[in-house]
C-alpha cells in the first residue's frame, strides 16, 4: 500500500510479485466505519488491468505446476508460520476497514489458517491410487492436476478468511491464484500477497486483482481463466455462475444465507440464549453463518425473549479497536437498509423488543452505528424474514409445533447452516436427518466446520457442486487423469484390433 500525500493510502493490485497501479484511472474510497472517514482510494480494474493480471498468472503457471510438491508445501508452511507470527497487524487493519472488533478479525484470521495447515497436507491429499496387473501386464494409476490460472471473487464480510477458504489448496494443488477482494476493505489482500511473497512464493502464482463488476466480469469471461470461487450475495452468486460456466469454467459461488435456529420446547434456555445473542450479533450479523431467525417451539418464546433481550441489551456496540462487543456496520449505506428493515418489521406487525437505532455507541460520531435489535412476533410473509438482513437484527417466530418448524425452515429458499437447541437427543438426530441445509448445529449455533471437512451451503446459498476447502476443495482445484500402461516385453504380441479386454 502506497502512502499518498494526504493521509489516504492508495490501494494498488499486486501482479508479478509486486503492487502494481493499473491504467484504468478508476478508484473509489474505502472508509473507517468506526468513523466515517475515507482512509483510502482502491484502484478498480477495467478490462485491460485484468488482462494484465491474467497473462501474469498464466505465465507463471507451468513453473509453478512443475515445482515439486515438497518445494510448493515449504513455502505454504512458511506462509503459514508467517501469518501465524503477525496476525495481529493483519486484524487490525480487517478492523481499520470492515470495522469488526480486534477479537473478532483475529478470530476470522485463525479460522483461515485452519486450511493453511491442511494445504500444508497437500503431498497427502494429491495421493492417486495405482492398480498393478489390471490386465495381464498392465497397469492403472490416477493422477490429479492443477487446472492453471483460477479466481476468487470474495466479500466485505471476511476480508482474509472467506479468500484463504480457496487459495492455499488452489495454491498447494500447483494453480495460479487471482484474487479480486471487495473494494470495501482490499487492504488485507494485499497485505497476504506481501507475506506471500516473503514466504518465497515466485512472482504471478499469487495476483491481487482490485475493483467491482468489469473485474469480475473479465475473469467470468477469459479463456485462461480456468475456474471460479465466488462468494458473496446470492443475486451476484447466481450471475457469477451462469457467466462463468457459460464460458467453460468450473464454478462454486456460495450465496447469501437465512439461518435458522430451532428451540424446542426442552432447551436450556440460558445456553440458549447466550447462543443466541453470541450468532446473531457476533461482527454485527454480519456473518453468512448468522442467526437471523430463532424458531420457538410451543410456549418457550415466552420464556426465551426476555432472556436474549437482557444479554443482546448488555452489548457494547463501538469502536472495534476499544474493548467493545460489536462494531459497526461496514458502511453508512448498509447501516441505514439494515436500519429500514427494523421500520419495516415495526410496521409490518413485529414487536421491537430491542431497538439497534437507540444505540449509545463507544465510538466517533461519524461512525455507521446501529446496535443490536430484537424483534418478536414476526411473521413468514414479513419482509424481515423474507430478506437477508445482514446485519443485527434478531427476528423471533413462533411456532405450535416441531413439524411447523420444519415445514418452515425448509421451505426457505436459502439453506446455508441451522441449528436445533434440545436436550432430547432423537429429536436432534431427526432435525440433521430432515433439515434442508448444508451445516447443521446440534446445540452449536453457528456449524462451521473445519478446515478438513467442506464448508457450503444448499438450494440458494450455493451454486455449483462443490463445497469450500476439505476434500471438496481440493478436488475442486485438480482434475483426473487416469493412466493404463504396459511395458511390452521383448517378444512381439502382433496386431489385435478388437476393444481391449481384461484378458
Ligand atoms: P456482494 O455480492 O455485494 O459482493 C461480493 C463480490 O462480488 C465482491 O467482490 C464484489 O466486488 C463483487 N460484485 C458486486 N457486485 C457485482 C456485480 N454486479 N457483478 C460482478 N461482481 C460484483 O456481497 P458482499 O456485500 O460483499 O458480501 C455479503 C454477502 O456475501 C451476503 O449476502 C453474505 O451472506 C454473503 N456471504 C456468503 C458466504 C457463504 O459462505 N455462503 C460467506 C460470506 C458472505
Amino acid at each position: 500500500m502506497t502512502a499518498s500525500t494526504s493521509d489516504v493510502r492508495e490501494i494498488q493490485h499486486w501482479v508479478d510479485g509486486k503492487e502494481h497501479a493499473g491504467s484504468s484511472g478508476n478508484t473509489a474510497p474505502v472508509t473507517n466505519p468506526a468513523t466515517g472517514e475515507v482512509t483510502g482510494r482502491v484502484s478498480l480494474a477495467d478490462a485491460t488491468d485484468a488482462r494484465v493480471a491474467i497473462a501474469s498468472a498464466k505465465a507463471a503457471f507451468p513453473a509453478w505446476r512443475d515445482l515439486s510438491l515438497t518445494k510448493r508445501t515449504q513455502i505454504i508452511f512458511r506462509f503459514r508460520e508467517l501469518l501465524n507470527e503477525r496476525k495481529p497487524e493483519l486484524a487490525k487493519l480487517i478492523t481499520a476497514e470492515h470495522g469488526k472488533v480486534l477479537d473478532d478479525a483475529l478470530g476470522e484470521i485463525s479460522r483461515g489458517q485452519e486450511v493453511v495447515e491442511f494445504a500444508c497436507g497437500m503431498p497427502h491429499l494429491l495421493k492417486g491410487a495405482m492398480t498393478e496387473n489390471a490386465s495381464t501386464n498392465v497397469d492403472l494409476h490416477s493422477i490429479r492436476q492443477p487446472l492453471g490460472p483460477v479466481a476468487i471473487i470474495s466479500p466485505f464480510n471476511f476480508p482474509a478468511m472467506v479468500p484463504m477458504w480457496f487459495f492455499p489448496i488452489a495454491l498447494a494443488a500447483g494453480n495460479t491464484v487471482i484474487l479480486k477482494p471487495s473494494e470495501k476493505d482490499p487492504s488485507a489482500s494485499i497485505w497476504l500477497a506481501e507475506l506471500w511473497a516473503e514466504a518465497g512464493l515466485p512472482p504471478g502464482v499469487f495476483t491481487v486483482l482490485q475493483g467491482g463488476k468489469a473485474a469480475v466480469d473479465e475473469l467470468l469471461t477469459h479463456p485462461d481463466i480456468k475456474a471460479v470461487s465466488f462468494v458473496g450475495s446470492t443475486p451476484i452468486a447466481q450471475y457469477v455462475y451462469s457467466t462463468a460456466t457459460a464460458h467453460g469454467k468450473r464454478v462454486q459461488a456460495l450465496g447469501g444465507a437465512k439461518n435458522h435456529m430451532l428451540v424446542l420446547p426442552d432447551a436450556d434456555l440460558d445456553i440458549t440464549a447466550d447462543a443466541a445473542v453470541n450468532a446473531g450479533f457476533g461482527s454485527a450479523g454480519e456473518r453468512c453463518m448468522a442467526v437471523s431467525v430463532v424458531v420457538a417451539v410451543g410456549a418457550v418464546a415466552d420464556r426465551l425473549v426476555p432472556k436474549i433481550a437482557e444479554r443482546a441489551a448488555a452489548i457494547r456496540t463501538g469502536d472495534g479497536t476499544r474493548s467493545c462487543d460489536m462494531g459497526p456496520l461496514v458502511t453508512a449505506q448498509h447501516r441505514d437498509k439494515v436500519a429500514g428493515y427494523i421500520a419495516s418489521g415495526e410496521k409490518a406487525g413485529a414487536s421491537v423488543v430491542l431497538d439497534g437505532r437507540d444505540v449509545r455507541p463507544d465510538g466517533a460520531a461519524g461512525g455507521f452505528w446501529l446496535g443490536p435489535t430484537l424483534l418478536d412476533h414476526v411473521t413468514p410473509d414479513m419482509e424481515v424474514y423474507v430478506d437477508e438482513i445482514f446485519g443485527p437484527v434478531l427476528s423471533v417466530v413462533r411456532v405450535g409445533s416441531y413439524d411447523e418448524a420444519m415445514a418452515l425452515i425448509n421451505a426457505n429458499p436459502y439453506g446455508n447452516g441451522t441449528c436445533v437447541f434440545t436436550n432430547d437427543g432423537g429429536a436432534a438426530r431427526r432435525f440433521q436427518n430432515e433439515v434442508e441445509a448444508g451445516m447443521v448445529g446440534v446445540n452449536v449455533p453457528i456449524p462451521v466446520p473445519m478446515a478438513y471437512y467442506s464448508f457450503g451451503g444448499w438450494k440458494n446459498s450455493l451454486f455449483g457442486d462443490t463445497h469450500a476447502h476439505g476434500a471438496e476443495g481440493v478436488h475442486f482445484y485438480t482434475r483426473g487423469k487416469v493412466v493404463t500402461s504396459r511395458w511390452p516385453r521383448s517378444a512381439r504380441r502382433g496386431l489385435d484390433l478388437g476393444f481391449p479386454s481384461n484378458d
